[in-house]
């Protein structure tokens, strides 16, 4: 059995609602089961700064899939939830990322974990640390080391799941 977090965040919409139907398709997944799931924060967007606020959360899920199979069921979802993007880091309905597989480090051509920029963004880092203050593998620092060198402006919780 594999334990893996994923950051799931939302711009577009009904933000809530893609969340909570994000879980729900996550934890219906018959190898995939959410043992737990943070607050939900209200987060200032990051890079491109010209649209409205996130919803995110984290979710520590259990599996039996490996890590590319995660990642294939993660996009089927973003799918469903007709993911609609037109710039990058811009808009979107649900954007669902791998951030911590076991203690293992993966850099594959579709996916690198820990996921490459989780350790740059306090609206990752803020609900993770809510569940785990897990250690990086690649940076061998925790979650909240990561949170003190950056801070958490700009992340509000907006209320629990
Ligand atoms: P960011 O990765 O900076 O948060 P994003 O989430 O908007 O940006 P996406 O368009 O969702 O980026 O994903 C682009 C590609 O990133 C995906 O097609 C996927 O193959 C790849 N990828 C690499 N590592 C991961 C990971 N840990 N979790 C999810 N996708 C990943
Ligand atoms: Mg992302
Ligand atoms: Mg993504």
């Amino acid at each position: 059995m594999n334990t893996a977090y994923i950051s799931l965040g939302s711009n577009m919409g009904d933000k809530e609602q893609a969340l909570r139907h994000a879980v729900e398709l996550l934890n219906d997944h018959a190898a995939i089961n959410v043992i737990a799931v943070s607050s939900i924060y209200d987060t200032d967007p990051v890079g491109y700064e010209e649209q409205d606020v996130f919803f995110n959360i984290v979710v520590k899920i259990t599996t039996t899939l490996k890590p590319q199979p995660l990642l294939d069921v993660c996009q089927q979802i973003e799918q469903q939830l007709k993911r609609v993007r037109i710039v990058r880091w811009g808009p979107r309905t649900i954007d669902l990322d791998i951030l911590l597989f076991n203690d293992e480090t993966i850099d594959t051509a579709t996916l690198i974990v820990p996921h490459p920029r989780m350790h740059e963004r306090a609206f990752v880092l803020v609900p993770l640390a809510e569940l785990d203050d897990a250690t990086l593998p690649t940076t061998k620092r925790t979650v909240r080391d990561h949170l003190r060198e950056i801070g958490d402006g700009g992340v509000r919780v907006y209320r629990p799941f």
